[in-house]
């Protein structure tokens, strides 16, 4: 598809990248990622281990600058933690134009990721939300913890410590976190909340391992 594309028409171009099972796409795009990941894990040398990664790129609908200056097409919002070892393109070998990607410290549905997950919703008619935890989050690990806090980060943590069940383990605090940041998504917005209504949007929840590459989702 990227060789075929013509930059007189970006919005044609990138209307073919879009699957038409956006989630499959994306387990399928992870199921690559963490067979690379774990290949180059076990390689003993750096160059076995770039042979490993340089697999990845290869499915994506790899689109000209040409076309992207005339638009973008995303098919999927990831809201994901700001953590430097979770990039969503990464972990879902996609390319550019392929994921609206909101972060922050705890992937929490703050009222910005509320904010543009509407702009994605209304303007970029975006099918599919996947909200990303992670294991070893720093964020939640401050949540779970007493350790004071400046008045921002306070902030910061309070709605993931709205999600923590008594006796949560670290594993699980991260599951309970990003399915409250998914009921939130819709619970803020009667945007959201009419795209669901109108079977326009799904919102899934998942748990990535950054030891095994693997992207885990979780029960509505
Ligand atoms: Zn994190």
């Amino acid at each position: 598809m990227a060789d075929t594309v013509r930059a007189d028409a970006p919005e044609e171009a990138l209307s073919t990248c879009r699957p038409v099972d956006p989630l499959r796409a994306l387990l399928e795009g992870n199921a690559r990622f963490a067979a690379a990941w774990i290949q180059a894990d076990r390689a003993s040398a750096p160059a076995s281990r770039s042979r490993a990664l340089s697999r990845l790129w290869r499915h994506n609908c790899i689109t000209t600058a040409s076309t992207l200056v005339g638009g973008q097409a995303p098919w999927a919002v990831v809201l994901a933690c700001a953590d430097s070892r979770v990039a969503p393109e990464w972990i879902f070998d996609a390319a550019p134009s392929d994921l609206f990607v909101i972060r922050s410290a705890g992937n929490t549905a703050f009222d910005d990721a509320v904010a543009s997950l509407e702009y994605a919703i209304d303007h970029l008619a975006v099918p599919l939300v996947l909200v990303v935890g992670h294991s070893g989050c720093g964020a939640v690990t401050a949540a779970l913890g007493s350790a004071p806090l400046t008045p921002l980060l306070s902030e910061l943590v309070a709605p993931i410590r709205a999600s923590l069940q008594p006796g949560d383990d670290l594993q699980q605090a991260v599951v309970h976190n990003a399915k409250r940041s998914a009921a939130e998504l819709s619970a803020k917005s009667d945007l959201v909340q009419r795209a669901l209504t109108e079977g326009r949007l799904t919102i899934r929840s998942s748990v990535y391992d950054i030891a095994s590459g693997k992207v885990t989702l979780l029960n509505v």
